[in-house]
C-alpha cells in the first residue's frame, strides 16, 4: 500500500468514528470544514449559491446528512428537502438538489425511501426542477439503482443518479442504464471499498472513468462529468469535440471549494459547470471524505490547528 492509499484508508476509517466526530463537530468549522461546506444554515447556502450563480455557475444544494435509522428522522429530512427545493425556486436560483437515499430511510426499508423520494420529486416537478440521488458505498448501489429505475418507470424524468468508476460493476451498470437516456453523474468514488468490488489502483479507476465517459457521452442521455482531474477534463473535451457532441449534452461538476480556478476557466471556455454546494451541521463524514481525496488537505487542517 502506498503512503497515499494508507492515509486515505486511515482518514476514511476515522470518518465513521463517533468520538472523532464529536470532537471535530465542536472545532471543525474553524479548523477548515468551512472551506468545503457553505455554512451550517440554509441562508448561508442560499447566499453561496447566489454568488456562484452570478459568476455563471449552475449549482446543486445538499443538506448534509446520511443514514437515518428512524422513520421520524427520514420524515424530517423529507420536509427539510421540500423546504430547500421551495426556497431555491422562490429565490430564483439556478440550482437543483442532490441527496442520499439513506437519508430518505433506505437502511430502514427500500420502499420507504422510494416513497419519500417520490414525494420530493412531486414538489420538484411542480417547481420545474431536478433531483439527483448521490451514490453511497457499494452495499447501497444495487438498491439505489433499483429505486432509480422504479421511479423512472413511474414517469419521474426529473431524477438523476450517479455511477462510480472505482467499482468493477459500474461499466455494466452504465450499459444497462443507457437505454433509459439517463441523466448520469460520473465520479471516481469516495468510499473505502474492498479490492473484491473496486479497483485498488488509481490508474485503473482513472482508465475506467475515461472508458465510461466515452460510453456515456456516446449515448442519448445527459452526462455530468464530476471530477477535478484536469487530464480527464481535457480528454473529455477532446472526445466531445471529435465526436461532435454538443455542449448542451454534458456538463462538468465540481465541489464547492475545490479547484475554483479550474471551475472559472471552464465557464470562460463556454462549458456548463455545476458547483455542488453542501451545508448543514452534519458535515463531519462529508468533510472527512474530502480530506481523504487529497491527503495534502490534512496539512491544511494541521496549519489551521496551529494558527491561533
Ligand atoms: C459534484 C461531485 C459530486 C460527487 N458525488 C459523489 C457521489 O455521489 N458518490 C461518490 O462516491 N463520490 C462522489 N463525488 C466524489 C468523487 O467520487 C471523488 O472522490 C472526488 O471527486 C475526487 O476525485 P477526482 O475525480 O476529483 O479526482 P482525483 O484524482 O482524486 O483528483 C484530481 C485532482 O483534483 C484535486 N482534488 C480532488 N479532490 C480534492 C479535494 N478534496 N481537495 C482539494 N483538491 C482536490 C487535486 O488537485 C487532485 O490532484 C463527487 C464529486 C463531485 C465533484
Amino acid at each position: 500500500m502506498s503512503m497515499n492509499s494508507a492515509a486515505r484508508a486511515a482518514i476514511l476509517l476515522a470518518a465513521n468514528n463517533r468520538a472523532t466526530e464529536r470532537l471535530m463537530t465542536r472545532y471543525g468549522m474553524r479548523l477548515g470544514a468551512a472551506r468545503f461546506v457553505a455554512g451550517e444554515t440554509l441562508d448561508q447556502c442560499v447566499a453561496a449559491i447566489s454568488a456562484l450563480n452570478r459568476q455563471g455557475f449552475k449549482c446543486n444544494a445538499t443538506e448534509l446528512g446520511e443514514a437515518v435509522s428512524t422513520e421520524a428522522d427520514a420524515e424530517r429530512a423529507v420536509s427539510e428537502y421540500q423546504g430547500l427545493l421551495r426556497r431555491l425556486a422562490a429565490d430564483g436560483l439556478r440550482a437543483n438538489v442532490a441527496l442520499k437515499l439513506t437519508l430518505m430511510g433506505q437502511d430502514i426499508d427500500d420502499q420507504l425511501a422510494e416513497r419519500n423520494l417520490a414525494r420530493l420529486l412531486d414538489v420538484a416537478r411542480e417547481l420545474g426542477t431536478f433531483v439527483r440521488i448521490d451514490m453511497e458505498d457499494s452495499a447501497h448501489v444495487e438498491p439505489t439503482l433499483a429505486t432509480y429505475r422504479n421511479l423512472r418507470a413511474r414517469g419521474y424524468d426529473n431524477l438523476g443518479c450517479v455511477l462510480q468508476s472505482y467499482l468493477y460493476r459500474s461499466a455494466a451498470d452504465l450499459e444497462a442504464l443507457l437505454p433509459l437516456q439517463p441523466n448520469l453523474r460520473l465520479v471516481k468514488g469516495a468510499y473505502l471499498e474492498r479490492p473484491e468490488v473496486a479497483f485498488p489502483r488509481k490508474a485503473d479507476v482513472d482508465r475506467n472513468y475515461l472508458r465510461m465517459m466515452e460510453r456515456a457521452l456516446s449515448g442519448d442521455g445527459y452526462t455530468a462529468l464530476a471530477t477535478h482531474d484536469p487530464e480527464i477534463i481535457e480528454e473529455s473535451i477532446t472526445f466531445a469535440m471529435r465526436q461532435r457532441i454538443p455542449k448542451d449534452r454534458f456538463e462538468f461538476q465540481m465541489l464547492y471549494g475545490v479547484r475554483p480556478d479550474l471551475q472559472r476557466q471552464l465557464v470562460a471556455r463556454g462549458y456548463t459547470v455545476l458547483v455542488a454546494v453542501s451545508y448543514g451541521t452534519h458535515w463531519y463524514p462529508f468533510f472527512m471524505r474530502r480530506l481523504a481525496e487529497r491527503p495534502a488537505n490534512v496539512l491544511f487542517l494541521a496549519r489551521n490547528l496551529t494558527r491561533r
